[in-house]
C-alpha cells in the first residue's frame, strides 16, 4: 500500500472512512438493482459497489482522488436504498458521509458556492431568528405582488433553472411556526398514552409550519401530549450529507441536550429526512465519550409520527367525504427514502392511508425509488434529479391517484414539482401524509 502524502485528501480519507466497512463489502452485486444512478446510467462507478471500490482503491493508495472520484461521491443521492439490501450489512450512508467530510476539508468550491454553504450551513439553518427572518421574507415576496413583477417581467429567467423551478412550487412560507401558533405544550385528548416531543425541524417549520401544526393536533387527538421544546435546533441532516460532520455533531449535542432535559418517551419526526439523522445521532457522537450515552438515550427514543400512531396511538377513524364506496378516491404513496431505508418505517404511512375510509391505496411501479431530491440533490446535481424525476412520474402517472402523499418535505417539493412538469393534465394534490390524515379526521 502506497502511503499518501501527509496532506493531500488521500490521507485524509484514509483517516477518515472506516475501512472495515470498506472490506465488509463482498462485491456481490445486490445493491445494483437497488441504485438509483446505477439504474440511469448503467456505469459501474455509478453503483454503490463502485463508489465503495473507488474509495478503497483510493485508501489504499491505488489512485489518487481525482475529479472523476469526486463527481463520484458528489453523484450518489445518498437514498441509502442499497442498505436494506445488502447481505453483508455494509454501512454505505456511514461511508459516503465519511468520504465527503474528507472531501470538504480539501474543498474546490468556486467563491459564490463556498459563501452560498457557509450562509446556510452556518449562517441559516441553525439560527431560529434568521429562519423567521427568511419566512417573513419570502412571504413577503410571495404575498406583495412582488412575485407577480418578478415572474411578469422575466427577471426570473436569469436565475438558474433549479432555482427557478423550486420558487414555482414553494409553499406560502411564514415566520409562524408551529410554537407561535400552538404554545409549547398541547394535551391529549382523553387518558395520556405517553409525553412525546415533536422536533420541528429547520425550513419544515418556515415552508410547512401547517404539517407541523397538523402533526401535533393528530397526536394529541390519538392520545399523546406533546412538548415542543423552543431551544432545539436543526437536524444537521443536509450538514452531514454535504461533508459537514463536525457542524452536524455540533447541532445533534445541542438537540440531544435540549430533548434530555425532557425527558420524555418519545421524540416525533414528520421528516423521514430528518428522522433519519436522529435516529442514527448514536453513531454520529459515538466517538465522544461526554455525549455518547445521551446520544443513544436520545436516538432510542426517536420515531416518525406514522410509526407512532400506528404502534401505540389510538388511531382515530378517518373518512374521505368526497369519495363513496361505489367510487372510492384513489391515492398513492411515494416513499421517504429515509424514512424507508433507514428508519425501517415504510409500511407505516401505508398502514394508515388504507384506514381512511373510501380510500383506495393503489401502489406506484417503483415508489421505494428515490424521486431526486435528495437533500439539495435538486439543486447540486439538477441533470440526474432531472432525469430520476421524469421516471419517477411516469409510474405517478400509471397510477391514475388524485392524490400523491410522502412522508418528507423535500420529497413533497420535488413531486409537486414532478407534477408541474410532467403530469398527466389532470387534477393531483401532493400531500404529507399528516396533512391528508389530519383533513379527513372524522
Ligand atoms: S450488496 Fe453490499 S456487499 Fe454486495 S456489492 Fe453491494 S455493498 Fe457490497
Ligand atoms: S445511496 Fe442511493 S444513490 Fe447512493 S449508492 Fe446507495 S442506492 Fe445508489
Amino acid at each position: 500500500m502506497n502511503r499518501p502524502d501527509s496532506n493531500s485528501l488521500a490521507r485524509t480519507l484514509l483517516e477518515k472512512l472506516d475501512y472495515d466497512q470498506l472490506t465488509n463489502c463482498m462485491r456481490c452485486g445486490f445493491c445494483l438493482p437497488a441504485c438509483p444512478t446505477f439504474k440511469e446510467t448503467g456505469l459501474e462507478p455509478e453503483s454503490p459497489r463502485g463508489r465503495i471500490a473507488l474509495m478503497k482503491a483510493v485508501a489504499d493508495g491505488l489512485m489518487e482522488p481525482d475529479d472523476m472520484f469526486r463527481d463520484q461521491m458528489n453523484h450518489c443521492l445518498g437514498c441509502r436504498a442499497c442498505e436494506p439490501v445488502c447481505p453483508a450489512d455494509v454501512k454505505y450512508g456511514q461511508l459516503i458521509e465519511q468520504a465527503r467530510d474528507a472531501i470538504e476539508d480539501h474543498p474546490v468550491h468556486s467563491p459564490p458556492v463556498k459563501g452560498i454553504r457557509k450562509l446556510l450551513f452556518k449562517g441559516i439553518f441553525p439560527h431560529r431568528n434568521r429562519l423567521k427572518s427568511l419566512g417573513r421574507t419570502i412571504n413577503f415576496y410571495q404575498t406583495s405582488g412582488l412575485r407577480r413583477l418578478a415572474r411578469g417581467t422575466g427577471i426570473m429567467r436569469l436565475i438558474p433553472k433549479p432555482l427557478r423551478d423550486m420558487e414555482r412550487i414553494l409553499p406560502d412560507a411564514t415566520a409562524q411556526g408551529v410554537i407561535e401558533q400552538l404554545g409549547c405544550v398541547h394535551p391529549a385528548k382523553g387518558t395520556p398514552i405517553a409525553r412525546v416531543a415533536l422536533f420541528r425541524g429547520c425550513i419544515m417549520d418556515v415552508i410547512f409550519a401547517g404539517t407541523n401544526v397538523n402533526t401535533v393536533k393528530l397526536l394529541a387527538e390519538a392520545g399523546f401530549e406533546v412538548v415542543i421544546p423552543p431551544e432545539q435546533t436543526c437536524c444537521g441532516a443536509l450538514h452531514a450529507h454535504s461533508g459537514e460532520l463536525e457542524l452536524a455533531r455540533n447541532l445533534a449535542r445541542i438537540n440531544v441536550k435540549v430533548f434530555k432535559e425532557l425527558n420524555v418517551d418519545f421524540v416525533v419526526s414528520n421528516a423521514g429526512g430528518c428522522g433519519a439523522l436522529l435516529v442514527e445521532y448514536d453513531h454520529l457522537l459515538h466517538e465522544d465519550e461526554v455525549w455518547k450515552e445521551r446520544a443513544a438515550w436520545f436516538a432510542s427514543r426517536v420515531v416518525d409520527i406514522s410509526k407512532l400512531l400506528v404502534e401505540h396511538g389510538r388511531i382515530p377513524a378517518f373518512a374521505d367525504s368526497a369519495a363513496t364506496v361505489a367510487e372510492p378516491m384513489i391515492v398513492t404513496y411515494q416513499d421517504s427514502c429515509h424514512l424507508r431505508n433507514v428508519m425501517r418505517s415504510g409500511s407505516v404511512p401505508r398502514q394508515l392511508i388504507s384506514q381512511v375510509a373510501n380510500v383506495t391505496l393503489q401502489e406506484m411501479k417503483e415508489a421505494d425509488r428515490c424521486c431526486g431530491s435528495a437533500g439539495i440533490y435538486n439543486l447540486t446535481q439538477p441533470e440526474m434529479a432531472g432525469k430520476i424525476l421524469e421516471h419517477k412520474m411516469a409510474n405517478v402517472n400509471g397510477t391514475g391517484a388524485r392524490y400523491l402523499l410522502t412522508s418528507n418535505p423535500g420529497c413533497l417539493l420535488q413531486m409537486k414539482l414532478g407534477v408541474e412538469l410532467h403530469g398527466r393534465g389532470e387534477p393531483m394534490e401532493v400531500k404529507h401524509v399528516v396533512d391528508f390524515l389530519y383533513e379527513r379526521l372524522s
